[in-house]
């Protein structure tokens, strides 16, 4: 059997690096085969874009050399993959190679799409890529007090991503001696203050208690103050 993992992030290492430790036998007795074929050779840790945000590592101590994560049996290609042809179970990458498969596993991610929401790049900052997080980082090191509003759609990537970073302002202005010059507020588009429930009835009166105001059933609009 042939398995072929598109995308070597979190997903896609954990997924072939399961498999492969499963199928081990079945493996050396060429059995099983698993292909990864990813669009770099570096793995990026992405929680970690939350503290590059706040000066607290540098991009560089994110990444890890991909096929250093995988298992020795797993062949790894850095080609991404331009077509799926899913009714004849192969792909061609962007090398022009074709690789045919029995199980596919597609699992190459998400990323946000701001430039969606006309004026979100140039007015906001985010934490979702490397350059917007140490552009976040650039900008948060020259407020001086001010209004911060923290604005999130849903679904969002990283499920505890708002609240985290809610709490890492207020901690990184109180540091800085200026969490008095600041107003935070919280804005989340469902009837609390987060999806998951028990989060929500935590965070509450923890927001209450480190004076974060909060506004539920809100949807970013352009024009907003
Ligand atoms: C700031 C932040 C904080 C987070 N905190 C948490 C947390 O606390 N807990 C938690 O569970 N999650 C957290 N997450 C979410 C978590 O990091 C992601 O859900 C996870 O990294 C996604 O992994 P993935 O494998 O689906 O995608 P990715 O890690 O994005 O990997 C996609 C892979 O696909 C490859 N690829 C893309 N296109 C192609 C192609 N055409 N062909 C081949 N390969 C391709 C890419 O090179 C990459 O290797 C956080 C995310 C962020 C940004």
């Amino acid at each position: 059997m042939r398995i072929l993992v598109v995308g070597g992030g979190c997903g896609g290492t954990i997924l072939a690096n399961n498999l492969a430790r499963r199928l081990a036998s079945e493996i050396r007795n060429r059995k099983v085969r698993i292909t990864m074929l990813s669009a770099s050779d570096k793995h990026m840790y992405q929680p970690g874009l939350l503290y590059v945000a706040f000066g607290q590592m540098m991009p560089d101590e994110l990444y890890r050399d991909q096929e250093s994560l995988l298992e020795p049996c797993i062949d790894f290609h850095v080609d991404p993959v331009e077509e799926f042809y899913l009714d004849q179970n192969k792909v061609k990458t962007k090398s022009g190679k074709t690789h045919e498969y029995d199980t596919l596993v597609t699992a190459t991610g998400s990323r946000i799409v701001p430039e969606e929401v006309p004026g979100l790049i140039e007015g906001s900052e985010t934490f979702y890529s490397e350059a917007s997080a140490v552009k976040m980082f650039k900008r948060l090191r020259e407020f001086e007090g001010g209004k911060v509003a923290i604005v999130v759609g849903v679904p969002h990537k990283c499920p505890i991503a708002p609240v985290e970073i809610t709490f890492a302002l207020h901690d990184y202005f109180k540091a800085r001696g200026i969490r008095d010059k600041v107003h935070i507020k919280y804005h989340y588009p469902i009837g609390r203050i987060h999806t998951i429930e028990n989060v929500a009835i935590w965070a509450k009166p923890e927001f209450d208690r480190i004076g974060v105001e909060y506004e539920t059933l809100c949807t970013p609009s352009m024009g907003m103050n």
